[in-house]
């Protein structure tokens, strides 16, 4: 009973120094990306577009067409979504075209996200197939 109870603990030194040795030797890459996103001094803070507060954590992410975009929380991100214009500083660009010059008149809402178009004509491209148009923009 004694030495089988040796034996065991022989195998699990062994196995954990597999598991180590597995374990540093499958990841650099990772760990070190992790440990610059953590500590990192000159990453700046986020700020949400919407509230103005800093976010915390990875906060709620949202691609608008070619924008990434960052909130605080749930509820600003549907503010976003509504009137997604008022809060780009970048300025939004209409998604059949591309053209950055939009006008605000002429929007359509899909999936509950608006989006801003050039023209009349644009923006019955984009309603006869909203999915296709915004497609492209699916990374
Ligand atoms: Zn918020
Ligand atoms: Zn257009």
């Amino acid at each position: 009973m004694k030495s089988f109870s040796l034996l065991a603990i022989l195998i699990t030194i062994c196995l954990l120094n597999i598991s180590n040795a597995a374990f540093s030797k499958g990841n650099p890459v990772l760990s070190d990306s992790n440990f610059i996103e953590q500590s990192d001094p000159s990453v700046a803070a986020e700020y949400c577009p919407v509230s103005g507060e800093k976010i915390e954590g990875s906060g709620v992410a949202f691609t608008y067409l070619d924008t990434k975009v960052k909130f605080c929380c749930e509820g600003c991100e549907k503010s976003f979504k509504k009137n997604p214009a008022k809060y780009l500083k970048s300025g939004v660009i209409d998604p059949v075209c591309g053209m950055s010059e939009t006008n605000s008149d002429i929007t359509s809402v899909n999936d509950g996200v608006k989006y801003y178009f050039c023209s009349e004509s644009c923006k019955k491209k984009f309603e006869k197939d909203p999915s296709k148009v915004l497609e492209k923009y699916n990374n």
